[in-house]
């Protein structure tokens, strides 16, 4: 697909330049011209009055040079000059990519003042990290963090780019994918190689989360994905890496249509599950409020957080921060307890990766038991109250 403006219907009223979500239109000569920021959302083609602009079919391109891309990059999303956990995550599981396909591991980092959070990059497995210095990259401006993205990506031509499911990853990363023609996976839980094709082999929920859908990008470069914060695992950091740290200074200061107003956090609910070392979680067989009570008891005799399953958080024992899978959390704790869970898919996708899983329910076939590395057949009611006893006394 591609857009055409015609310019000897173009009256120059330039409503498209205002309209366009993007910035992609400027003004030449007194005509519309569409720029490489264009996405093709069409917002343009309905916008123009004099029905100037036409979104057409292009000719088949020829099939790109894949063989040109080279490397794994891990886009290293940082807030308030914190690097987000899933970036670290990321970077563990793409050392194993590039390992396997004997290339170099790159992040790319945004904003200023970054120097100490690009060494930990390093000693978190990079090889080398893409410094882009633009005070405006301090914080999030999805056309700024698309536009430098893409710029990068353009000139160095990776082969691989990964990214986390966040709400920055989600927003932006789809742009980059859009504005360099090339396909993108969003909200992996798994990723894989197939080496002989070098083809990433990019696992997703899909159809509501009844099956996981396993998607690849054969035609065009570089192969992108979301992935869930909170699936992969980070390697321990090791000080005596050494890396290249490689500073982006461009010309031309990076532009955004936002203004940055104000950073609110979000009241009420500071839990962080997705970073909890240990969650006691519950679903509906916790009864309700008298459950979700014995859940939070032995989560803090345990020093945990406690989770829930979509069923116990609609039936509002529990706010939506606890909810655990495909539409909640994904988390990756030590330990998972699991009470009063049947272990739906949606549920399972959430929390399948925990390193420890013991699984509390009546019903010996409960599919959560598949899962559970240890199983209590037995009522949450009899049972829980035991345990808590029990690490009660063990803890003093
Ligand atoms: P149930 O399936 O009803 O299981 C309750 C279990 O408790 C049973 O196994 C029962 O044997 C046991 N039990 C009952 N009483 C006791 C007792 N006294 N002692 C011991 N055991 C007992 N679900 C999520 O969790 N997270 C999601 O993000 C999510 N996203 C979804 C997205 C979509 C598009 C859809 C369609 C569904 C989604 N769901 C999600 C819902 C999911 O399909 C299940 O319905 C849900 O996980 C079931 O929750 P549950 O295990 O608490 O309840």
């Amino acid at each position: 697909m591609g857009i055409i403006i015609k310019v000897d219907i173009c009256t120059g009223c330039e409503t498209c330049v205002s309209e366009c979500p993007f910035g992609a239109i400027e003004m030449k000569d007194d005509a519309a011209r569409v720029t490489e920021k264009c996405t093709l959302c069409g917002t343009c083609v309905d916008a123009c009055p004099a029905y100037a602009i036409e979104i057409v079919d292009e000719p088949k391109a020829a099939p790109a040079d894949l063989t040109a891309y080279k490397g794994v990059w891990v886009f290293a999303e940082q807030r308030g000059n914190k690097i987000v956990p899933v970036a670290y995550e990321l970077l563990g599981e793409a050392r194993r990519l590039s390992d396997a396909l004997r290339t170099e591991l790159s992040a790319v980092l945004f904003g200023t003042g970054m120097d100490e959070n690009a060494k930990r990059l390093i000693e978190a497995g990079a090889d080398k990290v893409y410094l882009y210095e633009d005070r405006l990259l301090d914080e999030f401006h999805e056309d700024a963090y698309a536009d430098a993205l893409s710029a990068l990506i353009t000139e160095h031509k990776p082969e691989i780019v990964l990214a986390g499911a966040t709400s920055v990853g989600r927003a932006f990363v789809p742009i980059v994918a859009t504005r360099i023609r090339t396909g993108l996976t969003a909200d992996c839980t798994m990723l894989g190689m197939d080496l002989e094709k070098r083809m990433l082999l990019q696992t997703r929920p899909a159809f509501g989360g009844n099956i996981m859908a396993t998607i690849v990008c054969p035609g065009h470069r570089p192969q992108m994905a979301t992935v869930r914060p909170g699936v992969m695992k980070r390697l321990p950091p090791d000080p005596s890496r050494r890396g290249e740290i490689i500073r982006i200074k461009p010309a031309a200061p990076l532009s955004s249509k936002t203004r940055l107003i104000e950073t609110i956090e979000e009241a009420g609910h500071r839990i962080n599950i997705s970073e909890a070392e240990l969650i006691v979680s519950g679903g509906r067989g916790m009864g309700g409020d008298k459950g979700i009570a014995l859940l939070h008891e032995l989560a803090d005799a345990l020093g945990g957080v406690v989770g829930a399953t979509r069923a116990a958080v609609d039936s509002g024992w529990l706010p939506y921060p606890h909810q655990i899978g495909q539409t909640g959390r994904t988390v990756s704790p030590k330990l998972y307890i699991a009470c009063g869970i049947s272990g739906a898919i949606q549920h399972l996708a959430g929390m399948q990766s925990s390193d420890i899983i013991i699984a509390i329910n009546k019903d010996p076939d409960a599919p959560i038991f598949n899962v559970a590395d240890y199983g209590i057949v037995g009522d949450v009611f009899t049972v829980l109250p035991q345990i808590i006893k029990k690490v009660k006394e063990l803890r003093g």
